[in-house]
């Protein structure tokens, strides 16, 4: 683990909610230095999988998930908040750390047999990646890998993810 990155990580207790202690990734975005490092480290761990493309969760998934397919060469896909996205849609709904939360592809976002990166600032509960990961492969799309900066490993989020494989940087 990076402890470089890990410092660039600032704890916001009780945001957004009592009791959550939210974890910052702008600090680490704001440095060129952490920036370029954390997107060459998950550009690393995902490249040998070869996807097709990137698939980013709202909001933060979108800056370094942009970031990564432009790096390996890959085309990008944004799981967005309901009603943004103007084309045909398919939904999910999942429970969060705090809260509930759907999410929504294009229906034509993801190609059949299409090889499918899964990218998240954040693992916390895995519902929300595990959404995503449900979502492609109704589309036919095959997930290759689900890459996060964080891992809030007390939540045990890997478990809900059994089937793919997870990589983090910076384990809590
Ligand atoms: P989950 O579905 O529980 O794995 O939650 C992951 C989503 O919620 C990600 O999009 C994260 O950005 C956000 N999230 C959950 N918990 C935190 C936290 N403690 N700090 C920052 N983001 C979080």
């Amino acid at each position: 683990m990076s402890e470089t990155l890990k410092a660039k990580i600032r704890d916001i207790p009780d945001f957004p909610e009592q009791g959550i202690v939210f974890k910052d990734i702008m600090p680490l975005l704001a440095d060129p230095a952490t920036l370029r490092e954390t997107v060459d480290l998950l550009a690393e761990w995902i490249e040998p999988r070869k996807p097709d493309v990137i698939l980013g969760a709202e909001a933060r998934g979108f800056i370094l998930g942009a970031a990564l397919a432009y790096k390996l060469g890959c085309g990008f896909v944004a799981a967005r908040r309901p009603g943004k996205l103007p084309w045909k849609t398919v939904s999910a709904t999942y429970a969060l750390e705090y809260g509930e939360n759907s999410l929504e592809l294009h229906s034509d976002a993801i190609e059949h047999g299409q090889r499918v990166l899964v990218h998240d600032d954040v693992l916390a509960t895995g519902g929300t990646a595990g959404a995503i990961c449900n979502l492609s492969e109704q589309l036919g799309g095959q997930i290759v890998g689900v890459a996060f900066v964080i891992e809030l490993t007390f939540l045990e989020g890997r478990k809900q993810l059994g089937d793919y494989e997870v990589h983090s940087l910076i384990e809590y």
